[in-house]
């Protein structure tokens, strides 16, 4: 089994400290003995914006066969600011109404005159009573009325706008810059 680490260090950290820990804990825990497989590789180019993404872009460089790797982001410090707080609000209420709008049950006997929807996509005439979902138990397809799709995706541009937005002012917070470190070895 691969056992995949992440762990962050401080900018300034001490580089062979951090390798010789996780050769210490390599050496323990897997099964080939000794420490770890290779070197770690400390990339200096390049910060990455959050944690997230410190972790994609360590995917990304990975060469595969316990390719060890460090790669920089920004962890921002929290914003108090009252512009701020309402934004993350503001991004949280578009996720909910994005949320609820998807995952509402379109067909149900309350929601409909109709006793039975028929499929556009196979022809089937199905139910409501005994409909479960908002797809067509035939095909899968999705029968919901393209104007309830249409509402559910300008909620999620709404919510995609906002999260965005929350982004931009973000960034241009005050943060510490550290290092992501990405271990693997086999046990
Ligand atoms: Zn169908």
């Amino acid at each position: 089994m691969h056992e995949i680490h992440y762990a962050s260090y401080k900018e300034n950290v001490n580089r062979r400290k951090v390798e010789d820990e996780w050769d210490e804990i390599c050496e323990r825990e897997s099964d080939s003995g000794g420490g770890l497989y290779n070197h770690i590789r400390w990339i200096e180019n390049g910060i990455s914006d959050s944690y997230d993404e410190a972790q994609k872009r360590i995917e990304n460089l990975d060469r595969g066969d316990y390719d060890q790797l460090a790669v920089k982001y920004k962890r921002f410090h929290e914003n108090k600011t009252k512009g701020h707080q309402e934004l993350i609000k503001k991004v949280n209420e578009a996720y909910e109404d994005f949320r609820k709008k998807s995952e509402r049950l379109h067909y149900t006997p309350g929601n409909v005159t109709s006793s039975f929807v028929g499929c556009k996509n196979c022809g089937s005439k199905i139910s409501v009573k005994h409909l479960k979902s908002n797809s067509c138990p035939v095909c899968h397809a999705d029968l919901r009325p393209a104007s309830t799709l249409k509402t559910i995706e300008n909620a999620e541009k709404k919510w995609h706008m906002m999260a965005e937005r929350l982004k931009k002012d973000t960034s241009k917070g005050k943060f510490d810059v550290l290092w992501l470190v990405k271990v693997e070895y086999h046990v």
